[in-house]
């Protein structure tokens, strides 16, 4: 909060620590989104999170909503991954040979995950999402990808895409840095517009190596796929000869202990995991058919490697988080908090009449600040009302709610959003909402 700031939170010391932190790392934070460059402000520098909150270096508590931008499903500092975690680092920390834990992992999410038999373990989303490219070229030997506007695989070059708008457009690469020919290949078509999609196929055809998409739309809020979606894609892939990837690294075992595929029915052919994978450490994984993840190193040409990829201490909170939202018990539990949520929320923005509406898929959700009853394509967010999005934010934040700081970001809800937690939250809202409507 700078002296010419309306809002009291986050306070001096983040204030202080994000001073010192711009001196010596750009933009003070490292990872572009944490900088509040969205909403304006100073971002909170936190200190520890238990549960449902987390607290800043100025002693603010806030009830989260960015469980770590996903992977906090069980809430923060669950004692069985702290424990699993403590116990782990005291045998050390990595060895560079492969553990019996890595297995353990990859047993866990084969047998959650109907679509995946063997599994390939990474250190991030991003990695995650570039062998899985990297593989289904090598499988298919073919060059073209194709993906969606507003959906987005990590920092991954071919990736990193800004179609503009139109049906379908030919790569243009989304920042400075990434070469026009590496983003030649790249395809980018309309999420939820299947037409966009059978116009891809129709141009390029027997060239496209696979379709990666975000089952549920992450990144341009929560976008949920429309009736026939995900099939349709499937059906495209299986007519074409292209793989389905779905990138799973944010629904991954977040909307459904089977991950979107089982939510929707609908069965990739690789998928690509992160977040919650790892229970709040650097991990991410790749995972498909034994058949076409032998075609990776060392079984096959495909070459992918990592000397810290499937870390002891990532794997033992990997472990320590899947196998308790394995039997769906976190997810029944989820479900009714955040009915209660998002009622709330409507009824507190309804009563001071700011237009706005929600959309959920499992454990995760977006609040949206229109007048739309539906929010399914990327223009229908980009319409959305940002600046309202950014006051909302400082309320809640003043308020003790502490929210993604972006309004193209996801909410994520975990088990440990108990009724006060829950409360908490919506008397923050009617408070921001009421601010809103000044
Ligand atoms: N894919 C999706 C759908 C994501 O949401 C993200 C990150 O938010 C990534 C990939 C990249 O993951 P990471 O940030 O771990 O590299």
């Amino acid at each position: 909060a700078s002296e010419t700031s309306q809002w009291q939170r986050p306070g001096p010391r983040s204030a202080e620590l994000f001073e010192r932190a711009s001196r010596v790392t750009p933009g003070g934070v490292n990872s572009p989104v944490r900088a509040f460059a969205g909403v304006g402000g100073t971002p909170a520098f936190i200190e520890r999170a238990k549960g449902a909150y987390i607290y800043d270096v100025d002693g603010n508590e806030y009830v989260d909503y960015v469980g770590s931008f996903g992977p906090m499903i069980l809430g923060h500092a669950h004692p069985d991954v702290i424990d699993a975690v403590q116990k782990q680092a005291a045998k050390g920390l990595s060895f560079g040979a492969p553990t019996g834990l890595e297995t353990e992992l990859a047993e866990l999410v084969c047998s959650m995950v109907d679509s995946i038999e063997s599994v390939r373990m990474v250190n991030s989303g991003t990695e995650a999402s570039m062998t899985a490219l990297r593989l289904a070229r090598g499988y298919t030997g073919r060059k073209k990808i194709l993906k969606f506007k507003g959906n987005y695989h990590g920092h991954v070059d071919a990736l990193l895409v800004d179609a503009g708008s139109g049906a379908l457009t030919l790569g243009i690469p989304g920042s400075p840095g990434v070469p026009q020919a590496v983003v030649e290949d790249t395809l980018s078509a309309t999420y939820n517009d299947l037409d966009s999609v059978v116009q891809a196929f129709d141009t390029h055809g027997d060239d496209i190596a696979c379709v990666m998409v975000e089952p549920v739309a992450g990144n341009m809020n929560c976008v949920p796929p429309t009736e026939g979606f995900l099939d349709g894609l499937r059906e495209l892939c299986d007519q074409h000869g292209a793989l389905l990837i779905f990138d799973e690294v944010m629904t991954g075992f977040r909307v459904h202990p089977g991950c979107a595929q089982a939510y929707y029915g609908v069965k990739p052919d690789v998928t690509a995991l992160g977040k919650i994978v790892g229970g709040g450490m650097p991990v991410g994984a790749v995972g498909g058919s034994a058949e076409i993840m032998e075609t990776l190193a060392p079984t096959g040409p495909v070459y992918q490697a990592g000397t810290l990829s499937g870390h002891p201490l990532g794997m033992a909170a990997g472990i320590a988080t899947l196998s308790r939202v394995k039997g769906g018990a976190v997810h029944d539990a989820i479900a009714p908090q955040l009915d209660k949520l998002l009622a709330g929320l409507d009824e507190r923005a309804a009563k001071h009449g700011v237009p706005f509406m929600t959309q959920r898929v499992g454990a995760m959700f977006g609040m949206f600040f229109t007048d739309a009853k539906q929010v399914s394509r990327f223009d229908d967010v980009a319409a959305c009302d940002t600046e309202a999005f950014s006051r909302f934010f400082h309320e809640m934040l003043d308020h003790g709610v502490y929210l993604a700081p972006s309004a193209f970001e996801a909410a994520f809800i975990s088990q440990a959003h108990d009724d006060v937690a829950i409360a908490r939250t919506l008397d923050a809202a009617d408070a921001a909402f009421a601010a809103l409507s000044r």
